[in-house]
């Protein structure tokens, strides 16, 4: 359960949940305010010594469960932001089932969070960075597919709704503050990436330094390719 801070608590049964924190202006929505929450939340993984991830479970305007990336914590390669709030919601819940609520996260979902989320029957999955290597959407079938659900209904729930890029420019932002170098290794090899009309933000003249002593160590385009042709000829 976060810190109440500036928030409302209430106490529903045995479970504490707190009103997010109101949209501060008309044009804003509850998505955006739930997605800038995810934001903070990477930053304090980054604060932890944990790469920027962020999750938060919510039921419409209500944060029932908010975390960062605990891997590098608890030594756990699974312990990822969108498990450990699944996890956090379900322990606070006290029910598995987590149909009718919403998980945003600064990152498309990986397949094994896709798989979870599923199981969870989740109902909408909003995230700002797309992952087309690793994500649960773009590069493996695990949200979209309706097979899950029409095969085995009694643990798969439908397929969530989706809405990728939302405010992905601060996340990119979040991601580049964090190390501008791995950010550049990571845009370049299209690991994370920002949809077409955002634009990422512009590096510093400082990071613009780094970059450029950088760039020599990376492979050209031609090794690239190939790299990339290799890895879709083994799957
Ligand atoms: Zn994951």
């Amino acid at each position: 359960m976060e810190a109440p801070g500036a928030c409302l608590v209430y106490s529903i049964e045995k479970v504490a949940l707190v009103i997010a924190a109101a949209p501060t202006t008309q044009a804003d929505t509850i998505d955006a305010a739930m997605m800038r929450r995810c934001l903070q939340l990477s930053e304090q993984s980054v604060a932890a010594g944990e790469r920027p991830f962020g999750a938060v479970l919510a039921a419409g305007p209500v944060v029932v469960a908010a975390a960062g990336n605990r891997v590098e914590m608890d030594r756990d390669v699974t312990r990822h932001a969108e498990v450990v709030a699944l996890a956090e919601a379900q322990r606070l819940l006290g029910k598995k089932d987590l149909s009718g609520h919403t998980l945003y996260s600064i990152v498309e979902p990986c397949a094994m969070c896709s798989f979870a989320i599923r199981e969870c029957g989740i109902q909408r999955v909003i995230y700002a960075l797309g992952s087309p290597v690793m994500g649960g959407a773009s590069r493996w079938d695990v949200l979209t597919d309706p097979g899950l659900s029409t095969s085995m209904p009694q643990v798969f729930g439908d397929p969530p709704e989706i809405l990728g890029g939302l405010l992905a420019a601060e996340a990119a932002d979040v991601w580049r503050k964090w190390n501008p170098l791995f950010w550049y290794f990571i845009k370049r090899k299209g690991y994370l990436v920002l949809p077409r009309h955002e634009a990422s933000p512009r590096p510093t003249s400082k990071e613009r330094t780094w970059l450029s002593l950088a760039r020599g160590l990376l492979p050209g385009k031609a090794s690239r390719s190939q790299t990339r042709k290799r890895y879709f000829q083994r799957t």
